[in-house]
């Protein structure tokens, strides 16, 4: 008897095994956010995370030592209260405004569950909404994708200019590619990997011609000459994400969080979970506030080693892009960057690089201590020598 199927219907389609068959099909196509390398030999000059080099202040320590007894037993705060009650005050808003994440990446996925429809169809609302569209300028934030990726969204990439400069608003307006009605859109300010600032008048005008959420997220805001909080608690769509992360020196503890409508924060706290920021990270971030002085002075130390590590590598070859947080992205001289990186990691000096095409000529530099970039341009002046 013939096969039931001739030779052209022959598909290269792999079988799914036993194990993937109980794995939804959109998952088993899933890539993970590729986070930076943390090496587990000690004397690396770690440069490639962004994290900063300062420890967080002493009082900050002393105070989470003392919070490591006996009421670890307890869950924590549910909703943060007192942290965000601090930074209701801080941000003068209410705490009705503010969502606390377990970091800022925790309230990006959920801000993607609350706001996206996630399907694969292009349908629009009454408003004239893309209500599968996460949008995001390219390069910036590598997570962004990976969001959308697992939510089953429609991706809109939009290329920055090659200075990553914002195109336009009228430009964007034109609307070859920047979709107004895009359900969630996602804008890094400053940004990374390129570094530079945008103006809180540019996008306060971007924002009033979109539809849908529009995230700003301020990672790197405290390196900045200018910040774009005010936005939002202006417009009933705009939401400013903010971390303790890298300007607070409190990767590890893993405390973000939004700024923003109440009744967009809301939603947020519908669907996060019951106890979704740790007691010690609750603790750490409070005391934080204290010692507001202390992180100050450092936002200033890393600025001025920025500004001087980025005339020292252009002095030695390197284009540097204009940076507004703790860090530059920079294109070296004669080799490729994927080469520098490997040559100044023989050199225990550990920078990032990416792969992807829009960033590949390009290596990001965190800013550490001003020994650290001593240390990174005797690595650099060697390597540029060895080369030329
Ligand atoms: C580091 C980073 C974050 C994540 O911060 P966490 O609060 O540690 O999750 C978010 N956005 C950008 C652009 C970042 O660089």
């Amino acid at each position: 008897m013939k096969p039931p199927h001739s030779p052209m219907k022959k598909r290269t389609v792999k079988q799914p095994t036993p194990g993937e068959r109980l794995i939804r099909p959109l998952v088993r196509t899933l890539h993970p956010y590729t986070p930076g390398e943390q090496p587990k030999v000690p004397d690396l000059v770690k440069l490639n995370t962004n994290e900063n080099p300062y420890p967080p202040a002493p009082a900050v320590l002393k105070t989470i030592k003392a919070a490591v007894d006996g009421r670890l037993r307890r869950y924590p705060d549910p909703t943060a209260e007192p942290l965000r009650a601090r930074l209701a005050k801080l941000h003068r808003c209410s705490p009705g405004n503010i969502i606390v994440g377990n970091g800022s990446d925790e309230l990006l996925a959920l801000a993607t569950r609350a706001f996206v429809e996630p399907t694969e169809s292009t349908r629009l609302t009454a408003q004239g909404m893309s209500l599968s569209t996460v949008q995001y300028f390219d390069p910036s934030y590598s997570l962004y994708p990976v969001l959308a990726g697992i939510h089953g969204a429609r991706h809109n990439a939009v290329p920055l200019h090659d200075d990553f400069e914002l195109p336009s608003l009228s430009r964007l307006r034109r609307g070859v590619q920047w979709d107004f009605r895009a359900a969630l859109s996602f804008i890094t300010t400053p940004n990374a990997p390129g570094g530079r600032g945008y103006a809180t008048a540019d996008l306060d005008a971007l924002a009033g011609l979109h539809k849908g959420v529009l995230i700003l997220d301020e990672a790197y805001s405290d390196f900045a000459e200018e910040n774009a909080l005010s936005l939002a608690l202006k417009h009933p769509h705009v939401i400013v994400s903010r971390t303790f992360s890298k300007a607070y020196s409190l990767c590890f503890q893993r405390v973000g969080y939004f700024v923003g409508p109440v009744e967009l924060i809301d939603a947020l706290h519908r669907i996060r979970d019951s106890y979704n920021v740790n007691g010690l990270g609750q603790v750490a971030a409070e005391a934080t506030l204290d010692h507001l002085d202390y992180y100050q002075a450092n936002f200033r130390k890393i600025v001025a080693a920025r500004e001087q590590t980025a005339k020292s590598l252009a002095r030695l070859g390197f284009e540097v892009f204009p940076s507004q947080t703790n860090f530059l992205l920079v294109r070296p001289p004669r080799l490729s960057a994927e080469a520098w990186m490997h040559k100044l990691r023989e050199k225990k000096v550990l920078v990032r690089w990416f792969a992807p095409p829009t960033v590949r000529a390009y290596l990001r530099i965190t800013i550490g201590t001003a020994q650290q970039m001593d240390t990174l341009l005797a690595a650099v002046e060697t390597i540029a020598t060895a080369e030329s």
